[in-house]
């Protein structure tokens, strides 16, 4: 063991900054399923996936053989504008919990977006621009992934246009004014501005959208407008290659002072963060080089790792997306309206669906009430105000800190801290009131989701 002493904050010098992406399905032995074509049910090619993704991003979503990807130049200069994030001892919250455990948090939230979806926004706007484009399309759930896009987006002088869930766009008016203030067209969703927002509109009357309602506009948006492709901030195997830098510049940074850590935890929405920071590790783990403890966190309101069906389903409500192959909810399931906590999506990454699938990673869910508490004790011990989402993380770091105070045990804890919760004050505002309830959802609800799951030969039968 180094006898370093190990800093409140770990940085990188610029010549230790990853200059490489690393692809953590070229060490699986079995692959993630590959997305199907709705129609045929034949994995989608190169060609079918051209008019909705940009090409070079269709490649790295196909390639599940190259395990480094080069992180182009300027993508890299963009990256040092606020990379790398720091990765924090917990110094702090270690005392407070009176834990022998050591927890270290790598920190996203340090730029304008307040989120780690800057790293593949950045990724996405520059391949766009490569290939000669207008523009992108997307969704918005709670905002930080369209802010992300904005940023990026009029960085290499895009246009932008993002369909935010209604909820949130009538909720978050701060969010959807930092998009506008760099420059993006922002619609609540579902709208009446493609034919997909017009049928769920006539089918849900009064429904406060969803982001898979939004994904559905956002794509026909895309594929009908000359010049402009549709990206997505999650899920996407492409998505978890940009997020790698999150792990890299973690493992980088432990190597220099010999941490090893036992435990690395993430929240889960769609998997990238999780995905991102935990691939090289998983890496060495897939090649036997190293053993971890990985733990997706998940909220019980919408629990796709923990209760859901590991099945082909449709990535959007109004299912003209490609299948994919992941844990899932259905794509019909809606989150119940009183989950504040972000983490709505129906489905999970494929890449971290199988790995689950194969033992390689666990998966537990936490009660928004708990999560807020968690928040909360955080903010006032590390100073950060966390986003819902990353303290969902938070919760399950603090629970495993204080299994090892019972045990002893000075287990080395990591967890991804995702971005800053300054525009969820309302989330916190009815958790400050006692207004908040949990809320989970019975089996005959998530039947209802399942249900709506396609039925196809070798598919939930
Ligand atoms: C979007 C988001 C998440 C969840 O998305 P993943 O793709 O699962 O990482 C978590 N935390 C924050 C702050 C987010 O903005």
């Amino acid at each position: 063991m180094s006898k370093k002493e190990i800093p409140y904050k770990i940085y990188l010098e610029e010549n230790e900054m990853p200059k490489k992406w690393y692809n953590v399905r070229a060490d699986m032995k079995k692959k993630p399923a590959p997305l199907l074509h709705p129609g045929t049910l034949q994995p989608m090619t190169f060609d079918e996936l051209r008019p909705v993704f940009c090409d070079e991003l269709v490649r790295q979503e196909l390639d599940d053989t190259t395990p480094y990807i080069d992180i182009p130049q300027e993508i890299c200069d963009f990256y040092r504008m606020y990379r790398p994030s720091p990765l924090v001892r917990a110094y702090c919250l270690e005392k407070k919990l009176d834990t022998p455990a050591k927890i270290y948090y790598k920190f996203e939230g340090n730029n304008t977006s307040g989120s780690h979806k800057l790293n593949s926004a950045i990724a996405q706007a520059y391949y766009a621009k490569q290939q000669g484009l207008k523009g992108v399309t997307t969704e918005t759930g709670a905002g930080q992934w369209g802010t992300a896009l904005s940023m990026a987006c009029s960085y290499f002088d895009l246009d932008c246009k993002v369909y935010m869930v209604k909820v949130s766009y009538e909720q978050k008016p701060f969010r959807r004014e930092v998009m506008r203030t760099y420059g993006a067209s922002v619609t609540p969703s579902p709208s009446e501005t493609t034919e997909v927002g017009k049928k769920i509109l006539a089918d849900h009357p009064g429904t406060t959208g969803s982001l898979g309602c939004a994904i559905s506009e956002a794509v026909e948006t895309a594929t009908q407008s000359e010049g402009y492709r549709y990206v997505l901030g999650s899920v996407l195997n492409q998505v978890l290659l940009h997020q790698s830098v999150i792990g890299i510049e973690t493992k980088t940074a432990m190597d220099k002072y010999d941490i090893h850590p036992d435990i690395i935890i993430g929240c889960a929405g769609g998997g990238s963060n999780l995905g991102g920071l935990i691939s090289p590790f998983m890496g060495e783990q897939l090649r036997g080089e190293a053993k971890y403890q990985f733990i997706a966190v998940e909220p019980a309101s919408c629990p796709s790792l923990t209760r859901g069906i590991y099945a082909y389903d449709f990535c959007d409500t109004g299912m003209v997306c490609p299948l994919a192959k992941m844990y899932t909810l259905g794509s019909g399931f809606i989150p119940s309206a009183n989950h504040a906590g972000g983490l709505r999506y129906h489905g999970m990454s494929s890449v971290l669906s199988e790995l689950y699938d194969q033992g390689q990673m666990q998966a537990v869910s936490v009660e928004q009430t708990e999560v807020f508490k968690a928040a909360e004790q955080f903010a006032r011990v590390e100073g950060i105000l966390p986003a819902p989402e990353s303290s969902h993380a938070i919760r399950v770091a603090i629970d495993e800190a204080l299994k090892c105070r019972e045990t002893g045990e000075e287990k080395t804890i990591l967890f991804g801290l995702t971005g800053t919760g300054y525009f969820d004050m309302v989330a916190y505002e009815k958790f400050h009131n006692g207004e908040m309830t949990d809320y989970i959802p019975t089996d005959a609800e998530l039947q209802a989701g399942f249900d709506g799951i396609p039925k196809f030969p070798g598919n939930m039968e």
